[in-house]
């Protein structure tokens, strides 16, 4: 079967500082059904926003932000859990840092239990281990870890669920009449160096993550897919009818 990497951001896990679980359950719909179709990963963000949620520790500091990775990450894989075992869905926990991509030996190590996983049709959930890493050792965004995770397990596309609808000429939060990409092919330095920070509170990303991440993957010859994660419609036709609507692909 193909590989492919759904990656999903805080912006569409979580809601006033919860995990929002309804859309939770959405994301876990459609992937019970894209998994008769492919062998999934995901990859997956909000463990620092549901630890927020019954722990009020300042997030900008790095005990902070590492205390409440350490308390959300089992909050998160519990609420996934509970929604896989409806559908009979096995899941494991896998969390990764920049050294994991490091050495031939490590990365090897990896894609190997991420193989025997989906051998076994258990699905692979990936996060970024910032608990006890230095920030050296940090991708510091979900974005690079998923395309990283993409490349590496040799999975043919990345799709990253957002709170927007795909890249467009200016933010779309911003302006009006900011006008959707439908493809790119190549992106241009200064795009990639633009400094846009992230819209949500406990979002790191932002579209440049998004874009590097993109820029990434074409220079290895893989694609990319951003769509809306809230409005899972696009990712649906895209990913099971071969329908482009809406969504940018990036390749
Ligand atoms: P996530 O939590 O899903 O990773 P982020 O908040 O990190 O999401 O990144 C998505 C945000 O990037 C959008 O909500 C939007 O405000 C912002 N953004 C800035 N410029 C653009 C652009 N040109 N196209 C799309 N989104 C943009």
């Amino acid at each position: 079967m193909k590989r492919i990497v759904i990656k999903v951001g805080t912006a569409v896990l979580t809601e006033d500082n919860n995990i929002a679980k309804e859309r939770m359950l959405n994301l876990v719909t459609l992937i019970v059904m894209l998994k008769k179709k492919y062998d999934v990963i995901l990859v997956t963000s909000g463990a620092v926003a549901a630890g927020y949620s019954i722990l009020k520790l300042d997030k900008r500091k790095q005990i902070g932000k590492k205390a409440l990775a350490a308390t959300g990450q089992p909050i998160l894989m519990t609420s996934y859990k509970k929604k896989f075992d409806i559908y009979d869905i096995t899941t494991a926990q896998i969390l990764l840092t920049e050294d994991d991509f490091d050495s031939r030996k490590r990365t090897k190590m990896f894609q190997e239990i991420i193989d025997a996983h989906l051998e076994n049709d258990i699905l692979p959930i990936v996060n970024e281990n910032d608990i006890t890493s230095t920030p050296e050792q940090l991708f510091g965004d979900n974005d690079q870890l998923s395309a990283n995770v993409a490349y590496a397990t040799n999975a043919e596309l990345l799709v990253i669920l957002s709170d927007i609808d795909g890249y467009y000429d200016k933010n779309p939060q911003e302006f009006k009449d900011a006008k959707l990409y439908k493809t790119i092919n190549e992106l241009p330095e200064n795009v990639l160096n633009d400094t846009s920070t992230a819209n949500n509170e406990f979002a790191t990303g932002g579209i440049v993550t998004k874009l590097k991440a993109a820029d990434f993957l074409i220079k290895r010859e893989k694609r990319m897919f951003l769509c809306n994660g809230f409005d899972l419609s696009a990712a649906k036709s895209f990913l099971l009818e071969g329908k482009h609507t809406l969504g940018t692909l990036f390749e």
